[in-house]
């Protein structure tokens, strides 16, 4: 469990420090709207100026309103804009929101699993975080409160996409990390399946990182790493995995499908294309290509 003072009014709220123990993040909170130990984790929502509300899992930060978009989209456009047309589509954790109301955004899409296994979670969003949780009504949504380990692993039917929107791999996300849940995933795919899943900061998690990739390469027949600008993340960046069941190189995003993703707050096609040109310590912990 990481370390954090606990956010008062006006106080200024520190972050477990990254890079053995040498850089954390600081928000200053106007005030605190909701604190609740849920089964599983410490869920703080707090207001914090030009950031908006911001959502705090056992003091990390999971989401702001100023630049969640960089997050979601990204997970979420960069995999169903490589696949054709996906229209069952699997999220696992997510529990804000976020991620579901990008993939209602696409029209192909005609019934969307989720499987979040902190109940609390969900029911904070819908209250707080009302520009994320609009998708919690759609007709084509299925949610399970439940493991997402064990939710892929028996799933039935095959999925177009499967997005894992996890919390950092400490507590209840650390299943989503490992081998044998790649495993699930790549058999919960139909042919021509994508998979998307949190990767962290190429700074933050080298061995991680390295691990994932070293696990994919042996899975999938295709995965790379992609990154996103999203400033309230430790290190001001997040890594994501990319996975596919075809070896096909991944296609420039057509125009036409990103017209119909209304609105858009940070997806470009042509951030969507920088996302995978990667730098030196990025490229220093993948598999050579
Ligand atoms: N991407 C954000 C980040 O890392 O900052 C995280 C967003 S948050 C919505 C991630 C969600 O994953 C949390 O709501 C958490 O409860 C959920 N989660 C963690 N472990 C899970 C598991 N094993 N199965 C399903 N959901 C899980």
């Amino acid at each position: 469990m990481p370390k954090y003072s606990q956010p008062q009014d006006d106080a200024l709220y520190l972050e477990p420090a990254d890079l053995q123990g040498s850089l954390g993040l600081a928000l200053k909170v106007d005030r605190v709207l909701f604190h609740e130990r849920t089964q599983y984790q410490d869920l703080h929502i707090l207001q914090c100026g030009p950031l908006g509300r911001v959502l705090l899992l056992d003091g990390i930060i999971q989401t702001t309103e100023m630049d969640e978009a960089g997050y979601h989209e990204m997970l979420v456009h960069v995999p169903l804009l490589t696949h054709p047309a996906p229209s069952r589509v699997l999220i696992i954790g997510g529990g804000d929101g976020g991620t579901l109301r990008e993939v209602l955004k696409h029209p192909t899409v005609q019934r969307v699993d989720m499987c979040e296994i902190d109940g609390g979670v969900v029911e904070a969003a819908k209250r707080y975080f009302p520009g994320l949780a609009t998708g919690f009504s759609d007709p084509r949504l299925n949610l399970t409160i439940g493991d997402g380990v064990a939710f892929v692993r028996e799933a039935a039917q095959p999925y177009d996409a499967i997005l894992i929107d996890s919390s950092d791999p400490d507590g209840p996300a650390e299943g989503l990390f490992g081998q044998a849940f790649y495993q699930s995933v790549k058999k919960a795919l139909a042919p021509g399946g994508v998979g998307a899943a949190l990767a962290e900061s190429y700074y933050l998690y080298q061995d991680l990182i390295r691990d994932t990739f070293a696990v994919l390469e042996g899975i999938f027949p295709y995965a790379c790493y992609y990154t996103a600008q999203v400033p309230t993340y430790n290190s001001g960046l997040i890594g994501f995995a990319l996975m596919t069941t075809s070896a096909y190189p991944l296609s420039p995003p057509d125009p036409m499908r990103v017209h119909e993703l209304i609105p858009l707050r940070y997806y470009t096609e042509a951030a969507h294309r920088a996302a995978f040109a990667l730098p030196r310590p990025a490229l220093e912990l993948l598999p050579p290509r």
